[in-house]
């Protein structure tokens, strides 16, 4: 699966210069991936398929007690960590400085897993100054860390799940919200997860973060010469989601590449006023 993961970094890298960075950095930390294998969690997925079932609405888990593999997480995490800090990178002494604490404690790398999952801005940025690191770049880190292991859960559960017909503006594995959009080959249009990476169909009209339906307030703009990628945005909560229309491209990389390779839509995103 890494390997697949590999070969289509490196055609990004050659359609999309402008990401080149982003990917070449992206492709060293799945390299370190193939070196950790995350053990499958016991999981009772009937009782957790009957409460959501009773429950309507309701995901398969919440942020909070999703399970995932910390330790298989961890020193995936390390090993990011200590291949970053040797590198010429800007923010290396910081890095180096994570280093330090994760060998050093060995609950923080676990705490910093769970102010990630948590969503908790706060802790986070309070960890951030702690080590001098951009609280982004942690974030980003740990949950890319935590990948390999939610991925896994995602595979578990996606065949259990009516992913067609959820209809909410969260994942119904694990509740986060979307980070990417695409069109399907059929013109269904799908979300995905900004944290497990499942995908999930979702109204064409209709924005996920706020349920906003009226049409003169939802809108999308194109980047410039690039046919298949694009920015749909609403103007009540003022959040916007890119878009990819694999109906344009031979091959559509996986969504979370897509979202790297795309960053200068977020950019434009940006610079109109969408956060
Ligand atoms: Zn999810
Ligand atoms: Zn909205």
């Amino acid at each position: 699966m890494i390997e697949h993961l590999l070969e289509h970094i490196d055609r990004l890298i050659q359609q999309r210069p402008v990401c080149k960075e982003v990917l070449e950095s992206y492709r060293e930390l799945a390299s370190l991936m193939k070196k950790v294998e995350p053990e499958p969690q016991d999981i009772r997925f009937e009782d957790r398929l009957k409460d959501m079932k009773k429950e309507e609405g309701f995901p398969l888990f919440s942020r909070e007690d999703i399970p995932v593999d910390l330790e298989a997480s961890s020193e995936l995490f390390a090993k990011f960590i200590e291949h970053l800090s040797n590198t010429e990178r800007e923010d290396r002494d910081g890095l180096k400085k994570v280093l330090e604490k994760s060998k050093s404690d060995s609950g923080w790398t676990d705490s910093l897993f769970k102010t990630v999952l948590r969503k908790d801005d706060k802790a986070l940025s309070k960890t951030g100054k702690e080590v001098d690191l951009d609280p982004a770049t942690l974030s980003f880190l740990a949950q890319v860390a935590l990948r390999p292991s939610l991925y896994a859960l995602r595979d578990a559960a996606s065949d259990r799940i009516d992913k067609e017909h959820w209809n909410y503006g969260y994942c119904p594995v694990c509740g986060s919200e979307p980070d990417m959009a695409c069109f399907a080959k059929t013109g269904k249009r799908y979300l995905h997860c900004e944290l497990c990476g499942q995908e999930w169909a979702y109204h064409r009209l209709k924005c996920p973060f706020c349920r906003n339906e009226e049409h003169k307030t939802l809108g999308y703009f194109e980047a410039e010469q690039e046919e298949g990628l694009r920015v749909d945005f609403c103007r009540q909560c003022m959040k916007y989601l890119k878009t990819v229309d694999k109906r344009v491209f031979e091959e559509a990389a996986p969504m979370e590449l897509e979202n790297l390779a795309t960053i200068h839509l977020d950019m434009l995103a940006n610079e109109h006023g969408f956060k």
